[in-house]
């Protein structure tokens, strides 16, 4: 009997376009699909904040349970272990005397340093490792830079370099039949939310944007329903800044950052959308914002740990606040500016937040409050049902002034809030203590007569906070230097 191969599954939760799977069956050896539930990924870390969420562990361990009825169809089973995947995989090796040993590389130190613990934990058995890349539309290997250094530290020459000089691969087939895993082989239990510690359901709050199931089976339906029964792709570019619905942008990412769908998947229903329906700029706008996606990855690729310090991957030394209660007024929605306080709510009760809002309250912490930026992505981190480490901490540094954006610029809020939610309609979703307050105050609830707060039952500091920051001095400071 030929020595298995073991296909280790990481943030690549899907049987499309899957490489080291394709590997695994090209080899025509015994697979054993692995997903080992690190107890680290559920630990308290910066500042005392979880890693992972409920809600994003909710939609981890249904994209599990989907991949493995998934590979159940194809014959085969996934299996799950809780534990340290450089305990868990040498332990299989033995067990059942794998040859190889074969995942996706990840980006990201925690991941990278996991990466090396399992290479030196299976340094003592005779079995391989093979690594392959699979986070990004474009790979790795195909970037026309030579090395890292080499990458530009800007968007835009970068976007346009790839666009020209570089291609997309072709996707690796589906496959129509896994082979069973070896005998005796005990697939093992997915744990629930309260194995795992959890007494909350991860069940987003009822008016969030959309329910966010995990698995490739919901990933696959979800680019169908935005790009095909929705036909929602021809109007991407003018509806993306939208702040309410499932269809004002694609929601992609929460089943991108676990890998229940491919980028190149994205990209080629987008070209045969091209084809078959109609070419425009909002078609192209996908792939664009998907290239945003790899340049994020590609400066985490360049910088390493870097896209972590506080002085961030620019080496920026900005003198920090350190001021608890903003902090915490931030974190829990109650700063008193609505448009704020809405995205925090919606984050903190369904994982999500549109970009418009990300932008603005990464603003609002780290521009106009001048806390330490790290602060925002790590409770992000914790709290995002799409989080994706380069993402969050490459956009949280770019819009910190520490990052890749070569302006540094700052939100002006309250003119944010009037231009996206010119009706109110968004906070007021939110924040229902705002229900009655005419759409000329809503952004700006304090600077309401005390009679009109009485009238429009919102009185300023009982029923709604008062602002914690004059945001206009915050922008006067940060105009002047
Ligand atoms: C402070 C901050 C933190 C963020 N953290 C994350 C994160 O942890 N995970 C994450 O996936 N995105 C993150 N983003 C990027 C962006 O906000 C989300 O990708 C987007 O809002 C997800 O919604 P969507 O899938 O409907 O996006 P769409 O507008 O439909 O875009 C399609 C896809 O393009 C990619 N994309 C779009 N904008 C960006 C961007 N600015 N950077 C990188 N990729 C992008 C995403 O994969 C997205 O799914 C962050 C942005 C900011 C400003």
């Amino acid at each position: 009997m030929a020595r298995p191969l073991l296909v280790w599954f990481r943030n690549d939760l899907r049987l499309h376009d899957h490489e080291p799977l394709s590997y695994a069956l090209s080899e025509e050896r015994p697979i054993i699909p692995l997903y080992c539930v690190d107890p680290r990924h559920f630990d308290t870390v910066w500042w005392d904040l979880p890693k992972t969420g409920p809600f994003r562990a909710r939609f981890l361990l249904e994209s599990l349970n989907d991949l493995r009825s998934s590979l159940e169809a194809k014959g085969s089973r996934l299996v799950v272990r809780e534990g340290h995947p450089e305990d868990v995989i040498p332990q299989l090796v033995e067990q059942h005397d794998v040859a190889e040993v074969t995942c996706y590389e990840q980006l990201g130190t925690e991941e990278r340093d996991v990466e090396d613990a399992v290479i030196d934990a299976l340094e003592p058995t005779d079995a391989d490792m093979a690594f392959f890349w699979g986070q990004t539309l474009y790979h790795i290997d195909d970037l026309p830079f030579p090395d890292p250094e080499a990458l530009p530290d800007v968007f835009t020459p970068t976007r346009k370099k790839l666009e020209k000089q570089s291609s997309i691969r072709e996707q690796y087939p589906t496959p129509d039949a896994v082979p069973p895993l070896p005998d005796g082989l005990d697939a093992g239990r997915i744990p629930s939310l309260s194995d795992l510690g959890f007494d909350h359901d991860g069940v987003p709050d009822e008016r969030s944007v959309l329910p966010f199931k995990g698995g490739e089976t919901r990933a696959l339906d979800r680019v169908d329903e935005y790009i095909w029964r929705g036909d929602h792709l021809k109007r991407y570019k003018k509806t993306r800044n939208g702040l309410l619905g499932a269809d004002y942008s694609s929601k992609f990412s929460a089943w991108l950052a676990h890998g229940c769908v491919s980028p190149r998947y994205i990209f080629d229903e987008v070209k045969r959308y091209e084809r078959e329906r109609t070419s425009n700029k909002s078609t192209y706008w996908m792939i664009f914002e998907l290239i945003w996606r790899d340049f994020f990855a590609f400066i985490g690729w360049k910088y390493g740990d870097r896209l972590f310090h506080q002085s961030g991957p620019m080496n920026v030394q900005v003198d920090w606040t350190e001021h608890e209660p903003s902090f915490e007024a931030w974190a829990s929605g109650t700063t008193g500016i609505p448009f704020v306080d809405a995205n925090m709510r919606e984050l903190n009760q369904t994982g999500f937040m549109s970009n418009r809002g990300r932008q603005n309250v990464a603003s609002m912490l780290a521009k106009s409050l001048n806390i330490d930026w790290r602060r925002g992505a790590a409770y992000f981190e914790a709290k995002l049902v799409d989080y994706d480490v380069t993402s969050n901490w490459g956009n949280w540094a770019y819009n910190s002034g520490v990052g890749n954006d070569p302006r540094n610029r700052y939100f002006n809020i309250v003119k944010q809030a009037k231009r996206y939610d010119s009706d109110g309609n968004y906070v007021r979703h939110w924040l229902p203590e705002l229900a009655d307050v005419p759409d000329h105050y809503v952004h700006e609830p304090h600077t309401m007569s005390h009679e009109e707060q009485k009238e429009y039952n919102c009185v300023i500091g009982a029923d709604y906070p008062e602002p914690i920051v004059n945001l206009e001095k915050t922008y006067e400071r940060l105009r002047n230097g």
